[in-house]
């Protein structure tokens, strides 16, 4: 059986480090905020070479208190890919403004930035860019657009630990940015965690702000904000495994070319395409082919698991059905919704089993023919 993610295999490589962490903090009684997640903040801003990193409870109400930090809400406008995972337009909603869903690129999956400019009106307040699957979305072209119109920059990092474009890392393009350490994630913690990173101090301080019920010092509220922190468990396993993290993606880049060159003599199959100068850190590993869900059977039965990011585009979820869209609004990512298909991706995935799993595609189209 081969999963879609194992997560247990990383763990036992580096166990004796998390172990230590871990019982360090149960020791230590420092269970939400505390040193570990002061030191973790430091070295994951570090990492990125951003002035500052605020830690949160997760990826999604990170987004949601950077918009809120960037004064968005009721009445404004947020620009979103139609193709990404939820998180992404529901913290727009959240925070009182409307999700406006813009088309993607269909080799590169990420929001296609000659769409942006046709979804722009005078409420539009910013653009979330996600840098889906680990590629990076088209920064120069959205920064370019975000200059003309004065629209502010969220990257969604959720995907995207370590991703860059020409050696510089993704999150330190827009005015702020924000990060998920879900498990699965390329950074993951052992639960739900998440950051918002920026360069500019005052965006730093209202989101520490919302974060934490509107209070720097215990007591003191400036105003009203939520409770939204790591706990120091999280942030105590995280930093054991920042210093793998260049590793690790490492790995998931070579596993895709593994993957690639595997996959290039079957002319069914469409591998991911990358962008010169990008580096692509492979969260997920998404291929197009048109009998996806009887090759999705095929490997099932065979002991490889799969699964699909995503199903159905946003616009067209029932969630959204009160925006009323139609699928013409949004042809590429809806065309390429029915082919999509991630393989299995982390960095432990073994070069025997990357063959296997192209060994059994390979076999499941000389079946067909
Ligand atoms: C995982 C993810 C998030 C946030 O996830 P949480 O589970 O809330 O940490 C946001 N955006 C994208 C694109 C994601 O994949």
């Amino acid at each position: 059986m081969i999963k879609f993610v194992d997560l247990s295999k990383q763990y036992d490589s580096i166990k004796s480090e998390i172990d230590d962490a871990i019982s360090s903090v149960i020791s230590e009684t420092e269970f939400v905020g505390g040193k570990n997640v002061r030191s973790f903040a430091d070295e994951f801003a570090k990492y990125l070479g951003i002035k500052h990193c605020i830690t949160c409870a997760n990826g999604t109400d990170a987004i949601e208190i950077a918009l809120k930090s960037l004064g968005i809400g009721k009445g404004d406008e947020v620009i979103v890919p139609s193709h990404t995972w939820i998180s992404t337009s529901e913290a727009v909603t959240m925070t009182g403004a409307k999700p406006v869903f813009v088309d993607t690129l269909s080799y590169y999956y990420t929001i296609n930035p000659r769409e942006i400019e046709n979804h722009i009106t005078g409420r539009t307040k910013a653009i979330i860019p996600v840098h889906l699957f680990g590629l990076p979305a088209d920064m120069d072209s959205i920064m370019m657009i975000a200059k003309k119109y004065k629209l502010f920059v969220l990257e969604d990092c959720a995907q995207a630990h370590g991703a860059k474009i020409d050696g510089k890392l993704v999150g330190t393009f827009g005015d702020i940015a924000t990060f998920s350490f879900y498990p699965s994630k390329n950074l993951g913690a052992y639960g739900d965690a998440g950051c918002i990173v920026t360069n500019n101090d005052e965006l730093s301080e209202k989101t520490k702000l919302i974060a934490n019920h509107g209070q720097l010092i215990k007591h003191e509220h400036k105003i009203e904000g939520r409770n939204s922190r790591m706990d120091g468990l999280q942030a105590a396993i995280l930093s054991a495994k920042l210093k793998y993290l260049n590793d690790w993606n490492e790995k998931r880049i070579n596993n895709a070319k593994l993957y690639n060159e595997y996959l290039k003599d079957i002319s069914q199959v469409r591998t991911p395409s990358t962008i010169e100068g990008f580096t692509h850190v492979y969260y997920v590993y998404c291929i197009k082919t048109l009998d996806r869900e009887n090759l999705r059977e095929f490997l099932n039965s065979k002991g490889i698991e799969t699964t699909i990011h995503y199903p159905r585009m946003l616009p067209m979820l029932d969630a959204y059905n009160y925006i009323n869209q139609s699928p013409g609004e949004f042809k590429i990512s809806y065309e390429y919704q029915p082919y999509i298909l991630s393989l299995p991706m982390y960095p432990e995935l073994a070069e025997e089993e990357i063959n296997y799993i192209c060994d059994t595609i390979r076999e499941f189209y000389s079946l067909k023919v």
